[in-house]
């Protein structure tokens, strides 16, 4: 198939809204977001969410879903109102296999919203239509930023800190290592006591690993 026609420079959340098929705009109703990150600091452009589904059949531990606004000044665009979560430009990534295996990494690569993780099989199988632009946690991690608004997340952002210690945390960061099979479980535990010993580098971290882009 050739995509070329459907290249954009870049695209904003209402467009990927929009070209999303239903089943993940419902299912984003009954997912919860646990955990917020804050910037990072030498480089504010970016809100990640810790989003965890309640269906029975998703994984109870959660996925970590980024926005990346490549062209964010946050101290200008606090204060205009014209710009919103939903009309600049933005990159993204989900940590879930939704994301990577069913058609969102191939089409963020395609149009341009990827994270510099790179997918070029494409989905003949999963997603032949082009119906899954953004998974169910970047639709719940959009519904928030949508109703909040720069200057709240701003706020919001500068000030909350995940809880490295929560088992919760621990757990869900361990399944996403586990799934890349490059890791011992031994390995694995090591890497979340580093993390949780160093709060300040763990952001940092956590971006090495791939867990948060
Ligand atoms: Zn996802």
């Amino acid at each position: 198939m050739n995509i070329k026609s459907l290249n954009y420079e870049a695209i904003n959340l209402r467009d990927l809204y929009n070209l999303t098929r239903n089943a993940p705009k419902l299912k984003a109703r009954n997912s919860k977001i646990y955990g917020v990150r804050p910037f990072k600091r030498n480089e504010q452009k970016r809100f990640v969410f810790w989003v965890k589904s309640n269906e029975s059949y998703s994984s109870p531990l959660g996925w970590f879903v980024s926005f990346n606004y490549p062209d964010m000044d946050i101290r200008n665009w606090v204060s205009d109102r014209k710009r919103t979560p939903m009309s600049e430009d933005v990159k993204i990534f989900c940590s879930c296999p939704a994301w990577i295996y069913w058609g969102s990494l191939y089409w963020s690569n395609a149009y341009d919203y990827d994270l510099g993780v790179s997918e070029n099989r494409y989905p003949i199988v999963r997603d032949p239509k082009r119906e899954n632009m953004i998974c169910k946690h970047a639709i719940r991690g959009m519904n928030y930023m949508r109703k909040k608004g720069f200057r709240y997340l701003w706020e919001r952002f500068s000030k909350s800190k995940l809880d490295f210690a929560s088992s919760k945390l621990r757990a869900s960061i361990a399944d996403f290592l586990q799934r890349q099979d490059k890791y011992e479980y031994s390995e694995i535990d090591e890497m979340l006591d580093d993390i949780q010993s160093d709060p300040e580098g763990a952001e940092d971290k956590l971006v090495e690993l791939g867990v948060i882009i």
